[in-house]
């Protein structure tokens, strides 16, 4: 049985740094606290916990030392609070998050209403929203362009939704705001390593008969991953970690591909790949 890696998988640039950060501090300064998990991963954010990052969930737990701000970013009144009280900062946010925060900011002091294509329920759409300055609301429904006082209105996304979900989204919104608006603008600042992960996951589908797409359950991208490997017909296994492999999953099958998450760390894909090597798998 022949296996085969996806040609680009696991951890994004953003969240290898973001960790990297974090365990530089560690290493060289101790402890800390994170605003929230540095990844969606339970594995990685258990190690981290055990070398000393605490994850809590607002500032108010922190009560000194160093607090990281993750990959997605925080809004600006969080970087003020975290510097009137003295507190040390580590901040990892993605520098593709930096440029969408900072998209939202510029259009709002240019005096447009920002609506950002994403749930306003995420970690990262909540710091993009605050750097709007209360000029922005966030929604995945174009009709919400009618909600939209003012004459102006500027388009950005989540980092992490899909270019051409976005493009289809500022298309509808378009025609939604039809003769009330003067100015309408759309950025895409969508990431491109989501997209990359998708269709190298496509691509490896057409030469197995099954997929091990390997990710925290909680990781929306995991998630969305495996839909993608799922939609293409092939064979489709969501885990966790390696001991979910049954050697039944693999009764018959000459070929199956490996791909991960972009919050899944390289450990656990390395662990899946052993194990498939000691149910005869080979590379
Ligand atoms: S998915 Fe893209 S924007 Fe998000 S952390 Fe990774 S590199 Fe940054």
């Amino acid at each position: 049985m022949r296996v085969e890696l996806a040609a680009v998988y696991g951890f994004c640039p953003g969240v290898r740094r973001a960790v990297a950060m974090v365990e530089a501090h560690l290493r060289g300064r101790g402890a800390l606290s994170t605003l929230g998990a540095i990844v969606h991963n339970a594995q990685v954010v258990e190690e981290l916990a055990r070398k000393g990052a605490r994850v809590v969930e607002d500032l108010s737990e922190v009560r000194e030392g160093a607090v990281a701000v993750t990959a997605h970013g925080a809004g600006p009144g969080v970087y003020e609070e975290i510097r009137r009280r003295g507190l040390h900062l580590v901040d990892t946010t993605c520098p593709i998050v930096r440029r969408a925060q900072e998209a939202a900011h510029r259009l709002s002091e240019e005096g447009f209403t920002v609506l950002i294509y994403g749930e306003a329920a995420h970690p990262e759409v909540g710091g993009l929203l605050a750097w709007t300055g209360g000029r922005g609301l966030a929604t995945l429904d174009p009709q919400e362009a009618g909600r939209v006082q003012g004459p102006r209105l500027a388009l950005i996304s989540q980092t992490t939704k899909d270019a051409e979900a976005f493009w289809e989204f500022a298309q509808a919104v378009t025609w939604e705001s039809r003769g009330r608006l003067r100015e309408l603008r759309a950025l895409d600042t969508t990431c491109p390593e989501t997209g990359r992960r998708y269709r190298a996951a496509q691509d490896l589908a057409q030469r197995v008969q099954a997929i091990f797409v390997v990710g925290s359950r909680n990781s929306a991208n995991t998630r969305r991953l495996a839909e993608v490997v799922r939609a293409t017909g092939v064979q489709t296994h969501f885990i966790e970690s390696a001991d979910e492999i049954r050697p039944d999953d693999l009764a018959g099958l000459s070929a199956v591909g490996v791909t991960a998450g972009a919050s899944t760390p390289d450990e656990a894909v390395r662990a899946v790949l052993a194990r498939l090597r000691e149910l005869g798998g080979e590379p």
